[in-house]
């Protein structure tokens, strides 16, 4: 928007992936989380989302807002908004917290001044989320990590997880 005002003296910017839709925030975000809700798994199409969270007067569009399509899920209260073009999501919105909008983290360039240090939702949390299990080279396959199987699971009879 030419002419624009900014809010802030410090601007954190995101694109798309194709670069028609670019947006910015003011720094530092209120807040950013990581939101494992079966909702945003499948809308963002992976284990779970993270977001960074903006007060939306701090919250402006750059370019390509003409390119956004959104999807209102009313039961639920969300709207979320992704490029038609190249299908990236941009923005999710929850009527619960109307002064809020949050961008998905992985959509900016640089450091939005806080770190994704809270997790939400974690009793959908899909199970099959990579946690940071240990890691080994997968033989013949270059490039490719792989978690060895685990051990067989403890019997229930072990005293340890007796209830
Ligand atoms: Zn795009």
């Amino acid at each position: 928007m030419p002419g624009a005002r900014k809010a802030s003296a410090v601007q954190s910017a995101g694109a798309c992936a194709c670069g028609a839709v670019q947006l910015e925030i003011d720094v530092p975000a209120r807040w950013a989380w990581h939101d494992h809700a079966e909702a945003s798994r499948r809308a963002q199409g992976c284990a779970y989302a993270t977001y960074v969270g903006s007060y939306r007067s701090r919250f402006r569009w750059l370019a390509g807002e003409e390119h956004l399509t959104r999807y209102t899920d009313a039961g639920a209260g969300t709207t979320r908004s992704f490029c038609a073009r190249c299908g990236t999501p941009m923005l999710y919105e929850r009527a619960r917290a109307p002064t809020m909008v949050n961008i998905p983290r992985a959509v900016f360039a640089g450091r939005t001044g806080r770190e994704p240090r809270y997790h939400m939702n974690l009793a959908e949390q899909a199970d099959w989320t990579y946690l940071g299990e240990p890691l080994a080279p997968l033989k013949g396959y270059p490039g490719v990590m792989w978690e060895r199987p685990r051990r067989a699971k403890r019997q229930a009879s072990d005293p340890m997880f007796e209830l």
